[in-house]
């Protein structure tokens, strides 16, 4: 059983495959909170602070998740938007940590499913969760967007950075990449520290980084920063296609 947040199809937004018309799964639930990311809402009249997903972390909005413990009926429900669509897009995992429900019987079904149907599949993930990949390897046919969080997410780095699952998925998937979230402060100061601590444990991986920012308003505050440290540093700039387009709209 595990929880989905909203699925619609839309194009990717961010990272190595932006502009691909994609469907996605959004689940709920996060091993993180990343209260450094800047994002503000209001639950029971107290004021939090998360990401720009928080609908889709934080649990106090749980009710409005939809339970899925029937794979069959959630893989009848894709072929009939596939059939809509017209054809089988890209599929986009992600959440929340839509990794934690990685041994779930019913989400390795679908993502099994998936694979079978030689559908690319791209987890969004934040990289901290092991996977046995000699045990569950349908796994071994995804790319995974390894969006690591660095300081400025607010999280303390020993739940941020597993080195051991970070090394198998390096070693076991067909594609990953890396792909950072940062702002302007953090460019002048940590960020290329700490990407280069990272980039030891996956040497070979491409990187990407882009703007903080959960609005167009906040990424415009910091993509020029970080459009100029890719150019200084040989990273890939990423840009947030959905926000610039959409702003804060959800489900798109
Ligand atoms: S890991 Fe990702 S989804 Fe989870 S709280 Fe952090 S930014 Fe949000």
């Amino acid at each position: 059983m595990f929880y989905l947040t909203e699925q619609f199809f839309s194009i990717q937004g961010e990272g190595k495959y932006a502009g691909v018309p994609s469907y996605f799964l959004r689940t709920g639930g996060c091993n993180l909170s990343c209260p450094g990311f800047g994002a503000t809402y209001e639950v029971d009249g107290e004021t939090r602070y998360g990401c720009d997903t928080y609908f889709a972390v934080d649990s106090s909005y749980a009710k409005s998740w939809t339970k899925v413990d029937d794979a069959a009926a959630l893989i009848e429900t894709l072929k009939k938007e596939f059939e809509t669509i017209g054809y089988k897009p890209d599929m986009v995992i992600t959440g929340g940590e839509p990794l934690m429900y990685h041994a779930d019987s019913t989400f390795y079904e679908v993502i099994s499913w998936l694979v079978e149907e030689d559908i690319q599949i791209t987890f969004e993930t934040n990289g901290t969760i092991e996977i046995d990949f000699d045990r569950y390897p349908a796994y071994q046919s995804c790319v995974f967007a390894l969006s690591l969080k660095l300081a400025n997410s607010g999280e303390p780095k020993s739940k941020r950075i597993v080195p051991q699952a970070l090394r198998a998925i390096g070693k076991y998937t067909k594609e990953s990449f890396l792909k950072f979230t940062i702002d302007a402060a953090l460019v002048e100061t940590t960020a290329i520290d700490e990407i280069n601590e990272i980039r030891e444990i996956l040497p070979d991986l491409p990187v990407y980084c882009m703007p903080v920012g959960e609005s167009r308003d906040t990424i415009w505050r910091n993509d020029k920063a970080v459009f100029e440290f890719c150019m200084k540093h040989n990273f890939r700039y990423s840009d947030r296609l959905h926000i610039r387009v959409f702003d804060t709209t959800q489900g798109v």
